[in-house]
């Protein structure tokens, strides 16, 4: 303002209050204008205001940018996430108030996948996970975010113990469907089944059935889903009550169940509209008849029953892309068909604070300060804990062949270390610690032949699979997670772990082959089509004409796995096929 009060010809206005500029009194006291023009200090008030100017006029440019806004979330956001250095975390910091942190990471990182409004000492892996992620160079679609939302309100709506879930749950209890007027809220029931790879498999699945279908998906808790996930809704949970009136049939539910939707088509033993629950068998043990939930006419029979409950060790969703009634919404909310694992899991499963804290005291004790994570995944389905040779032949061959590890030098004893020594750090994951110990000793018996350092760590070896010990299940999930962190990732066929693990990284990994007669295959692995996991047990049928199809071959982004010949999975680029 004061600018405006100097007169044309430069004299200071007298009614400028003293002091007012401090610089500008001190140029005039001190002889500038005064005692007149002495050059030297002309020069120098001259360069000030040429300084002054150009930061006045940058900073007009900025403000009447309309995009000011996000260039200052731009900059916040660089500037916060530089800030939390995974390195230096302490008990407090992870459990200080990061919610604004949190807001920039996921409109910055995940497109603004998560709702707001979480307490974040309550799950910190949701708020503090962005810094230990490369950004994903995928975006979720608008679309895709707008019916995220309206689903979390829905739940709002129709959620434990809200009145609408307790008016459904009555009925129930009385062998009734309710009266549309008094309740419209139907719901998709998860049961706990199976491995950990395959419930997060199945979960996801449930959900975007459960999305599709406009319906709220209510999760069994088994022995363990309360102690491994945290809740992914701000205010409203997603478990099933533990007083649901149906919850110990759970375990009991199978293909010959009398509600079963397969059994009631093939023995014709209920009229399924006047069942006031369907239980669907969609395990891997699921009949021809099971299988007709992905016809589209079963789905229209279903729309009309409040309760649907699952079973399943499927990722059923590649079947779902063959619904043609799904057809629209899917592709509308999955523009790139490989993200949906990836979106999927990114929105439901963050790691509670106990599994947070194996995966962050590990990733900074082993990998953070690497150059370079490579992960690899070992399952081994034979029979055995091994080590097997074969396997481990395989695996650094792999490795190897795609560069990913680097060859040793067997006749050096040592190689002199360049100026910029890089280190790889290889995460592996297996039930045996044969497989590290080997490996291990490869790289500490030789030099590498380029001379970068190999470190080979490994989380746990609980040699025999025990689904039901939650210890296990606990380092399972942090693996995983862990494994999804790395930069490049190996995995095995057929493996559920591997899968989970690929998605949420955004990683298209390198899959082995799966060994035939204890020999390790040639070529070794493969890289992946695509990060989605593959479906173990699709239906091959053609609902309309009522006949055996490949369903492989039905529309250019179903097609069947790297991994599993029959199996079913989502792919974008067919160039790469
Ligand atoms: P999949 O059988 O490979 O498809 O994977 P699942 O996760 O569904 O089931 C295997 C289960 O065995 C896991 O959930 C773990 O309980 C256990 N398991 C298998 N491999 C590992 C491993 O490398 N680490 C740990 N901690 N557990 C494992």
């Amino acid at each position: 303002m004061k600018r405006h009060n100097r007169s044309s010809n430069g004299v200071v206005d007298a009614s400028d209050p003293p002091g007012s500029n401090d610089l500008e009194s001190r140029v005039v006291e001190d002889g500038g204008f005064r005692h007149g023009l002495n050059p030297l200090r002309f020069v120098g008030v001259f360069v000030i205001c040429l300084m002054g100017f150009s930061v006045f006029f940058s900073f007009s440019l900025i403000l009447k940018d309309s995009s000011t806004h996000a260039l200052w979330a731009v900059a916040e956001a660089t500037r916060t996430l530089d800030d939390f250095n995974p390195q230096q975390n302490t008990v407090t910091s992870l459990e200080s108030d990061s919610s604004h942190l949190f807001e920039v990471w996921n409109d910055e990182v995940l497109g603004g996948l998560l709702p707001g409004g979480f307490d974040a000492k309550s799950c910190l892996s949701r708020h503090h996970s962005g810094s230990y992620r490369k950004e994903s160079q995928y975006k979720p679609s608008s679309y895709l975010l707008s019916r995220l939302r309206s689903y979390e309100s829905h739940l709002k709506r129709c959620g434990p113990y809200t009145m609408s879930y307790n008016i459904t749950v009555d009925k129930l209890k009385a062998g009734q469907q309710p009266n549309p007027s008094e309740s419209d809220c139907k719901y998709v029931v998860w049961i706990s089944y199976s491995g950990l790879g395959n419930r997060i498999l199945t979960l996801a699945s449930a959900f975007l059935y459960a999305l599709l279908t406009n319906r709220v998906l209510l999760v069994d808790r088994g022995t363990d889903m309360a102690d491994l996930f945290c809740e992914p809704f701000p205010e409203m949970s997603w478990f099933l009550p533990l007083d649901f009136p149906i919850s110990n049939q759970f375990n009991k539910f199978d293909q010959r169940s009398p509600h079963s939707y397969g059994n009631i088509l093939k023995n014709a033993t209920l009229e399924k509209s006047d069942t006031p629950f369907l239980y669907l068998h969609l395990a891997h043990d699921y009949g021809d008849h099971d299988k007709l939930f992905f016809c589209e006419q079963d789905q229209a029979a279903f729309q009309n029953i409040n309760w649907l409950i699952i079973k399943t060790d499927n990722y059923f969703i590649p079947s779902l892309f063959l619904i043609p009634s799904f057809e629209q919404e899917l592709s509308s909310l999955f523009p790139e068909k490989e993200t949906v694992f990836h979106f999927l899991g990114r929105y439901l499963f963050y790691p509670t604070n106990s599994i947070w804290g194996l995966i962050t005291r590990f990733y900074e004790a082993y990998l953070a300060k690497a150059d370079e994570r490579i992960g690899i995944q070992i399952r081994v389905f034979d029979t055995g804990v091994g080590p097997f040779q074969h396997v481990l032949d395989q695996i650094l061959a792999c490795a190897m062949k795609e560069n990913l590890l680097p060859e040793v030098d067997e006749n050096n004893q040592i190689i002199v270390p360049s100026t910029n020594q890089k280190t790889k750090a290889v995460l592996m994951t297996s039930l045996s610690s044969g497989y590290l110990d080997k490996v291990r000793d490869i790289y500490w018996e030789h030099p590498t032949v380029t001379g970068e350092i190999i470190g080979v760590y490994q989380p746990s070896h609980e040699e025999y699979q025990q689904t039901e010990k939650k210890m296990q299940n606990k380092k399972a999930w942090a693996e995983m997670y862990l494994l999804s962190l790395t930069d490049k990732l190996v995995t095995s066929s057929w493996s559920t772990f591997g899968y989970v693990a690929q998605g949420l990284g955004g990683l298209k990994p390198w899959i082995l082959y799966k060994p035939e007669n204890a020999t390790a295959p040639d070529p070794p692995c493969r890289r992946a089509m695509s990060m989605e996991p593959c479906f173990h047990a699709p239906p091959f049928y053609d609902c309309k004409k009522k006949t055996g199809i490949d369903t492989g071959a039905v529309v250019p982004h179903v097609r069947h796995c790297e991994d599993m010949s029959w199996g079913l999975k989502l792919v974008d680029h067919v160039s790469d096929l």
